[in-house]
């Protein structure tokens, strides 16, 4: 069979199975399984492949047919234009949480093009920042935000030791393990104020928290409620529940001047600007691809 013939098959077979965009994934796939790029497929268009080429990207199309995630499949999934290595134990980073990433680098004194049209205030000047991702996941937050300031010290905590176990591999990828503290805490409980109450305190917090209602979970695309992890998604009943946890936990551990930043659902920002405001935070929004208002920035109001 040649990579015409066998993309034409896969690309049927992921369209008879509704996967967006069929074509465009089964080409990525090729590329990705033998290690060739795009164009390079594309210019070999009639180039045979052995038996056992088009059985192992076989059984990848399948696994795709059945709506588990691309980058489950490759183990890898692109973020701020860094590569985070992914698996089931942690939310697929999404193109939507750069918007949180760049916003999160503009307070720290980085231009960035999304975070430069709203109002977003950026830190003093300072020769260390210190900064938490609450619910690291694959730590793309933490490690991104760290990859491109320097001089930024890194807190990151997740509910999933498994979570961070990912994240310190993909801190040691991007050679920030040295920035980037990972710490096993439950945000929803005391301890992780008792931990943190003493001493320094954050200028920077960013958090992209679970924030599906917990009874729309069933609702959700099979590629995300069959396969990604539900405590990364579940957000309690309403969805809110851990902006009420980090509204708290940020009148503890901000600095006085200092910065929270959180991703959100596309109905929720109102509804977190009141949680913030009932905090003494006050916030700006900014809008994700689709205009819709995605990411918080709050500062404390003295
Ligand atoms: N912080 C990670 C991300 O943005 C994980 C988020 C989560 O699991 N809810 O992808």
């Amino acid at each position: 069979m040649t990579i015409q013939q066998i993309l034409r098959d896969a690309g049927s077979y992921l369209k008879e199975r509704n996967i967006e965009d069929p074509s465009r994934e089964a080409g990525l796939l090729l590329s990705w399984y033998l290690k060739k790029d795009l164009g390079y497929l594309y210019g070999h268009m009639d180039m045979e492949l052995d038996e056992n080429a088009i059985s192992g990207f076989m059984s990848l199309i399948e696994r795709r047919g059945r709506h588990e995630p691309y980058g489950y499949i490759t183990g890898q999934c692109e973020f701020m234009s860094l590569t985070f290595e992914v698996n089931p134990a942690v939310l697929i980073p999404r193109a939507d949480t750069e918007i949180l990433a760049e916003a999160a680098l503009f307070a720290l004194g980085k231009f960035t093009l999304s975070a430069s049209e709203a109002q977003i205030p950026v830190l003093p000047k300072k020769e260390t920042y210190r900064g938490l991702d609450m619910g690291t996941g694959s730590g793309c937050l933490a490690i991104s935000i760290a990859k491109y300031m320097p001089s930024i010290i890194m807190d990151a905590v997740d509910i999933s030791e498994e979570a961070l176990n990912t994240a310190r591999r993909n801190a040691i990828r991007h050679k920030v393990i040295n920035r980037v503290n990972f710490f096993r805490y439950d945000i929803l409980s005391d301890s992780f104020i008792s931990r943190y109450t003493e001493g320094n305190k954050y200028d920077i917090i960013v958090s992209n928290p679970p924030y599906i209602p917990d009874g729309d979970i069933p609702t959700l695309m099979p590629s995300v409620k069959d396969y990604e992890p539900y405590n990364a998604l579940a957000g309690g009943e309403d969805g809110l529940i851990f902006y009420r946890a980090i509204a708290k936990l940020s009148e503890k551990l901000l600095a006085d001047d200092g910065i929270l930043a959180v991703e959100c659902g596309f109905d929720q920002a109102e509804n977190i600007r009141d949680i913030f405001a009932r905090e003494k935070l006050k916030s700006v929004f900014l809008k994700d691809f689709s205009g819709i208002n995605r990411v918080i920035v709050a500062i404390k109001q003295v």
